[in-house]
């Protein structure tokens, strides 16, 4: 059966390209970076190559990215790093920040540190305003992640990374949904110079899972929260996964070029066309459904909308079962019957949350894909609606 893939924010494809340069690094360059030796020092100028590479991708130092396991551990090292243990501190964040910030403050707030959690506005917006209210003279970190996962909001970053540092306290982002979608200058005179600590994950740019990277501006102490060996400039230790390292590099390369083409044949641009198409031939043809977040900026890829009536888990499966996948809120949280914790925190009823359903298109999403899921969802929805006991089918026309 054909398949089409639109969950690009729950993983990407591996490209192919990226599987190519991260391929001789498990069976012939199998070195440890740390060795003296030639198969060490082999290792050790491919992940030094990498990291010059995801510095081009953010336009920073290669000194200030340090690799990790992915966007889960960068969190944890931006949070706890940036907060030093037993010291009383004020910590910001969103209500609608990924698990991985949201755990971590709660892990946080159990050592001595306060957390406010911002609201978010109806569209899926922290409001700037909201974080100067919050911000106390013992606020010691912000953290707000640049696009959202589930609706692809992407946040004003600058400004919220601006007013943080006015008032002293360091500025994270989660990039995750962010890097390799959207230019990130983080040059000290650059738009985003205001950001100290930045965290991207692998396999939301096309590497594999597993990988990922956290930016330290030069100027920020960060205490370790794995204790070992001296990698990664004391700051992550654990003998390098160099093919992780390399194809995350390569990742970067690729991302950089893919943003550089912005075009109406590809790049972002046209990847927001095909996405663009998707919503509006599913809000031309289904009624009682909209877009979450719609009227507020988001990343090209991403669409979030609800359709009244249905369970977002029974169209997800009938959809599954016709070749198309796609997601009903985040995937990192499938298996809980909760409803979105960041749809409920834009304000819809827990109905309309458990009605939505995630469409996240990949660089490779063709135009004939999104046709071929116009012609699912339609008859998907019609079919789930007629056996909803909140659904009054539309009456029939008496000619
Ligand atoms: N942050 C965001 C916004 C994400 O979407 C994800 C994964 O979905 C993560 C963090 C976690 O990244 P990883 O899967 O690399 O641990």
């Amino acid at each position: 059966m054909r398949r089409v893939y639109m969950d690009a924010n729950a993983t990407t494809p591996l490209l192919p390209e990226v599987f190519e340069a991260m391929r001789p690094f498990f069976l012939e360059h199998y070195g440890n970076a740390s060795s003296i030796h030639q198969q060490g020092q082999f290792a050790r100028a491919a992940v030094d190559h990498a990291r010059d590479s995801v510095a081009r991708l953010l336009h920073c130092r290669a000194s200030e990215i340090v690799f990790t396991s992915g966007g889960t551990e960068s969190d944890n090292l931006a949070l706890f790093g940036a907060l030093p243990a037993n010291e009383p501190a004020h910590l910001i964040t969103s209500s609608i920040e990924h698990d991985a910030i949201l755990r971590a403050a709660e892990a946080l707030s159990r050592r001595n540190v306060e957390v406010t959690f911002l609201p978010s506005t109806p569209q899926g917006l922290i409001e700037p305003s909201a974080l100067q209210a919050a911000l106390r003279p013992n606020t010691r970190l912000v953290s707000i992640m640049f696009a959202n996962n589930e609706t692809g909001v992407i946040q004003p970053i600058a400004e919220l990374a601006s007013i943080a540092h006015a008032a002293g306290a360091l500025f994270h982002t989660d990039a995750v949904q962010a890097a390799g979608r959207l230019p990130l200058d983080l040059s000290p005179k650059g738009p985003l110079k205001d950001i100290d600590l930045l965290t991207l994950s692998g396999h939301k740019i096309y590497a594999p899972k597993g990988i990922g990277a956290l930016f330290v501006r030069r100027s920020v102490r960060l205490s370790p929260i794995l204790h070992g060996g001296s990698h990664e400039r004391q700051r992550r230790a654990g003998t390098e996964n160099v093919a992780g390292i390399v194809a995350l590099g390569k990742a970067a390369e690729l991302s950089q070029q893919w943003l550089a083409q912005d075009n109406p044949t590809d790049g972002p641009t046209h990847l927001a066309a095909l996405r663009d198409r998707l919503e509006q031939g599913i809000l031309s043809q289904i009624e009682e459904c909209g877009v979450n977040g719609a009227g507020a900026p988001r990343v090209a890829n991403t669409t979030n909308i609800y359709f009244d009536h249905v369970e977002a888990e029974a169209l997800v499966i009938a959809l599954d079962l016709k070749g198309l996948s796609v997601s009903g809120g985040s995937a990192c949280q499938s298996g809980a019957t909760e409803p979105s914790h960041v749809l409920t925190a834009m304000g819809l009823t827990p109905a309309r949350a458990r009605a939505s359903i995630r469409f996240s298109l990949a660089r490779l999403t063709t135009a004939e894909e999104v046709d071929f899921a116009l012609t699912l969802v339609p008859a998907a929805v019609a079919r789930l609606r007629e056996l909803s006991p909140t659904w009054r089918k539309p009456e029939p026309v008496v000619a």
